[in-house]
């Protein structure tokens, strides 16, 4: 950690004035424990979860599972991470779907892998994790409520601690064309990047989806290396080298999470090492635990993914081998998990020249 927690938001202000660069020299990341220097992420996973709660806006609240129950069973996976070299996680868990970012830092601290959490909204799966204000307010009444995460701190972590400041946006759309409250979140997200600099990352049904928030946010005025395309492997092959080409981020993120992923992921880093994108392309698991049915607090949480036999590891123990035996060396893998992300997650404005 470069600067106190405390001094985030002078650093976010003194960010608001820079121009777009293509370099992370100089820069910050906003963990859960206050920003670092780009060069402190070390080796990093980019989509992961701790617990999450599926039951939809109306229904979740912090009461929806033990807090101590999510540390306590996600801890050791985390001191693992360590031992393979693993020196931050970003944790994609939005609001309305369990977010806890008490229980991040807790496991920042203790396990020492950096944690970044986000701010912004889900609207995939028909609007069910979308409060009520996504469609009642504007896209700039929206934008206000992100930017006072990342002013004034995350809900439920002010008092004795120092606020919890989210590094970057999530949000998340269905297939094709967006619908109008989803083209509405995007356009909150652009304004918040505008002003902060925070990177928006985006669960995205299919490759027609990943263009149609391209074209949002050109018209918004921000270039596509401010998009993280989350789940691009929904797109067959042909729109992430595309879109990684224009110069979005490509998140090969759910490794762990179905059988045939093992035969897709290596096809689709071969054809992004063929294209010249592989500088573009973003690797994770995915993995985390799920609120078990409806019970109320004390609840059981379940590990995601049929037959994942453990969460954080498959990348280790298999993706990495198999693309060894494939022809990728050492460079590929820091490019991958380390100079990748720390471009992707480093706080700078990504703006299309006027
Ligand atoms: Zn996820």
């Amino acid at each position: 950690m470069f600067i106190g927690g405390g001094l985030a938001i002078s650093a976010a202000g003194a960010w608001a004035g820079c121009a777009t660069t293509q370099s992370s020299e100089g820069g910050f990341i906003q963990t859960v424990t206050g920003p670092i220097r780009p060069d402190e992420l070390g080796r990093a996973l980019i989509h992961e979860h701790v617990a999450v709660d599926f039951i939809g806006a109306a229904k979740t609240s912090p009461a929806r599972y033990d807090a101590d129950l999510a540390f306590r069973t996600a801890l050791p996976h985390f001191m693992k991470l360590r031992e393979r070299g693993v020196q931050s996680l970003v944790e994609c868990t939005p609001r309305y779907i369990g977010r806890n970012t008490a229980v991040l830092r807790r496991l920042s601290v203790s396990s020492g892998v950096k944690i970044i959490t986000n701010t912004g909204w889900y609207a995939a799966v028909d609007h069910k994790y979308l409060p009520t204000e996504a469609s009642a307010e504007t896209a700039d009444q929206i934008a206000n409520r992100w930017l006072a995460e990342w002013k004034i701190g995350i809900e439920a972590t002010s008092g004795e601690t120092a606020p919890i400041r989210p590094g970057f946006l999530k949000l998340g759309t269905g297939g094709g064309r967006l619908p109008q409250i989803d083209s509405k979140l995007v356009a909150a997200a652009a304004r918040v990047h505008r002003k902060t600099g925070l990177t928006i990352a985006i669960h995205t049904g299919d490759g027609a989806a990943a263009l149609d928030e391209l074209r949002l946010l050109r018209e918004e005025g921000v270039a596509p290396e401010a998009l993280i395309w989350v789940h691009a492997m929904n797109d067959p092959g042909p729109i992430q080298i595309e879109a990684a080409r224009m110069g979005a981020w490509i998140s090969l993120d759910g490794y762990s999470q179905a059988p045939h992923n093992v035969i897709r992921f290596p096809k689709f880093l071969e054809a992004h090492r063929s294209a010249g994108t592989l500088g573009r392309v973003l690797l994770s698991h995915d993995d985390g635990w799920a609120v078990d049915g409806n019970e109320p607090a004390g609840n059981r949480l379940t590990l995601f993914g049929n037959g994942n036999p453990a969460p954080y590891e498959s990348i280790f123990t298999r993706l990495i081998p198999d693309l060894r035996s494939k022809g990728f060396v050492e460079s590929d893998f820091d490019l991958l998990m380390v100079r990748n992300p720390r471009e992707a997650l480093t706080v700078r404005k990504r703006l299309i020249p006027t």
